[in-house]
């Protein structure tokens, strides 16, 4: 990955080759250990307003701030957000 640092930008906003493979890397990890989409979706909102994000990579742990989000069992590494327990987090689906 070239150019500037991008603050507060996460992979999908980044290189498109990146983004592939990693999305294709968190495609691949199995269901019971995803975070559900809510979940998923609200910690990287909060990532999204975070200074330690820079080019899709979160400064204090080095991890993809999308790959962490992804895995359920994962949490902000300053608290800022947490593990999704399966008794108080799990998605509920109307379909
Ligand atoms: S995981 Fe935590 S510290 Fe890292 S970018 Fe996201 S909110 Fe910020």
């Amino acid at each position: 990955m070239t150019g500037p640092v991008c603050k507060r930008c996460l992979l999908m906003e980044l290189d498109g080759e990146y983004f592939k493979s990693i999305y294709k890397y968190i495609d691949s990890l199995p269901p019971e250990q995803k975070a559900g989409p809510g979940t998923y979706s609200r910690r990287l909102d909060i990532c999204r307003e975070c200074g330690e994000l820079k080019n899709g990579i979160c400064a204090q742990c080095g991890c993809f701030a999308e790959v962490r989000a992804a895995k359920k069992l994962m949490a902000c590494p300053i608290g800022l957000w947490g593990r999704e327990e399966e008794s108080t987090e799990k998605e509920v689906y109307h379909g």
